[in-house]
């Protein structure tokens, strides 16, 4: 494949930071990408650091070995396309060498200064990026970060964690022929923390208008203070509003009137912002925050009969809980335990091991909205889902149709009908050929999927077993709900009723350990702001599991 070439004039500040074996690409007229040749064989001075290697921080000796099969011809050629668009002002660096950056980066858990740094520093970093002894930075910060963006412009970081899973194929320490051909999946998610910060309503509030009132002083050059006051709105001008409102917010009476004078002091910037910067007001850089903090008010404030307004009665739907995150939501963990941010969903290879996809929804969303990425994703590797292990929160997915109408299982917990004291549904007799359900004391009804079968209440207010079977008032007869995957409900229940069922249900618990092993590397608090970001995380977080899991499975 014919080298890229790119315009002149681009990019020439990162061009003092790269090595002279890339330089030599770069003429006046025109600059060529090369690809990242590292050398194969291992020298003296490498063996020495792969065996001190042996034992701590393993994947750097397994990439160093692997790193000429990881990016081989083809790939570097894929990771170039991502210039392709964009030559322009485009970075020098061979694309596969910052690829593997960002995976050590990933598993190290380093910042991008830090990485930069730990090219030179760190003997480590040096063997697997095939640069030892040099003493200046393989790449620039700006470098890091543009190729960080182009991963996720380009989805090339999908591509990224499939490619450990053809990695796994083609080599031999793998042995991918005992796998079979089709694809046993589990899904699954955890809690992950937003990066921004969570506030309160006056907070979040305060914090909204001031950053709309930095981005008028930044636009007129004037201080934020002398904005504030032509503003009349100087509650903004303070670090904290709480602290400068300085009242007891135990107190309901002074909470509400700080809401109204805030507001008030909100709606004077807006008015004052219409008068100074009407045209600004449509366009970056103050469009954004004026929409956040439009977006935050119309969410958290409601008019007060008594006059002005108030803190929303209630909680609005799908409420924004960051400022510098507008995709953090509030989620529950279980019905006592809540987290804001994002949840992260994995689907792994049950027979391999190895992760298949990743996919990240804002922690209010149900699980079932992250399975239809999920499959693209799977479908990309070109294998069919022959069976589905999944949590009950994804049973309604049109995955789970999708995996029956093949000729597919679906493994999961059914769902478990309560009813207190009275017999549960599980006492009743659901027939799903004739459409019919019986109750204990042999009344039969006719059933429709995805509604509430009512008994009737003649028979119900006369019959014997009605104080274990209802509490409703006489004249009403006992109901069942009848659910739309009934039919799968059922085949669920009879499974976890036998003894190789049960053992079929506990297969999920390895996509659960490969979650916590996804957690403590990613930690507990999101990396980056926003969904994208934090999916290429999710994904970089995935390929590097991947290896380890390689490279385990070769030991
Ligand atoms: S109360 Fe109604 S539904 Fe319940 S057992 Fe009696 S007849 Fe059947």
């Amino acid at each position: 494949m014919n080298p890229i070439s790119y315009a002149t004039g681009i990019d020439r500040a990162h061009l003092g930071m790269i090595p002279c074996a890339f330089e030599r690409a770069w003429t006046r007229e025109e600059a060529v990408m090369e690809k990242w040749k590292p050398k194969g064989e291992v020298t003296k001075g490498e063996a020495f650091i792969l065996k001190r290697l042996e034992k701590k921080r393993k994947l750097f000796g397994f990439l160093r070995r692997h790193r000429n099969e990881i990016f081989d011809e083809a790939f570097q050629s894929e990771l170039e396309e991502m210039y392709r668009d964009t030559g322009a002002g485009s970075d020098p660096v061979p694309p596969a060498l910052l690829a593997m950056a960002v995976i050590v980066q990933g598993y190290l858990g380093l910042s991008d200064a830090d990485a930069v740094d730990a090219t030179v520093l760190d003997l480590r970093w040096q063997l697997v990026l095939d640069r030892l002894g040099e003493t200046d930075p393989a790449f620039s910060q700006g470098a890091l970060q543009g190729f960080r963006e182009r991963l996720i412009a380009h989805d090339m970081d999908r591509r990224l964690l499939e490619r450990t899973i053809e990695f796994a194929r083609a080599t031999s320490e793998f042995d991918w022929k005992k796998l079979p051909k089709t694809l046993r999946v589990a899904i699954d998610s955890s809690p992950l923390e937003g990066a921004g910060r969570v506030e309160d309503t006056i907070n979040l509030l305060g914090h909204a208008g001031r950053k709309v009132a930095e981005c008028a002083a930044e636009l007129l050059g004037w201080p934020l203070e002398q904005v504030c006051r032509e503003a009349r709105a100087p509650l903004l001008a303070e670090s904290s509003v709480k602290k400068a409102l300085d009242l007891d917010w135990s107190d309901p009476a002074q909470k509400a009137s700080a809401v109204k004078s805030l507001s008030v002091e909100l709606e004077n910037l807006k008015g004052w912002l219409g008068s100074q910067l009407v045209a600004e007001m449509k366009k970056p850089p103050l469009q954004a925050p004026l929409k956040t903090l439009a977006e935050l008010m119309s969410q958290d404030l409601e008019p007060d009969p008594g006059g002005g307004v108030k803190i929303r009665d209630g909680v609005a739907p799908d409420r924004r809980v960051s400022v510098e995150d507008g995709e953090m939501r509030h989620g529950r963990k279980s019905k006592s335990k809540r987290f804001n941010g994002f949840k992260r969903h994995i689907a792994t290879d049950l027979d391999s091991d190895l992760i298949l996809a990743g996919a990240i929804t804002p922690a209010n969303r149900p699980e079932e909205e992250a399975a239809p990425e999920l499959k693209r994703d799977i479908e990309l590797l070109g294998r069919d889902i022959a069976e589905l292990n999944i949590d009950r929160g994804y049973i309604a997915s049109p995955l789970v149709d999708e995996v029956l109408g093949t000729g597919g299982q679906v493994v999961c917990k059914p769902w478990v009908a309560r009813n207190g004291n009275s017999f549960a549904k599980g006492a009743f007799k659901i027939n799903l050929r004739d459409r019919t359900i019986t109750c204990p004391a042999g009344e039969t009804e006719h059933i429709e999927f995805g509604s509430v079968v009512e008994f009737d209440p003649e028979a119900c207010d006369r019959c014997q077993l009605r104080a274990s079977c209802t509490a409703a008032s006489p004249g009403t007869g006992r109901t069942v709900a009848i659910a739309e995957n009934e039919r799968l409900q059922q085949k669920l229940r009879k499974l976890q009723k036998t003894r190789a069922g049960r053992a079929k249900l506990r297969e999920r618990v390895a996509v659960e350990h490969r979650l916590a092993h996804i957690g403590r590397r990613q930690g507990r608090r999101a990396r980056y702001r926003g969904v994208r970001k934090n999916l290429f995380d999710l994904r970089r977080a995935c390929a590097i599991q991947n290896f380890e899991t390689i490279q385990r499975k070769a030991a």
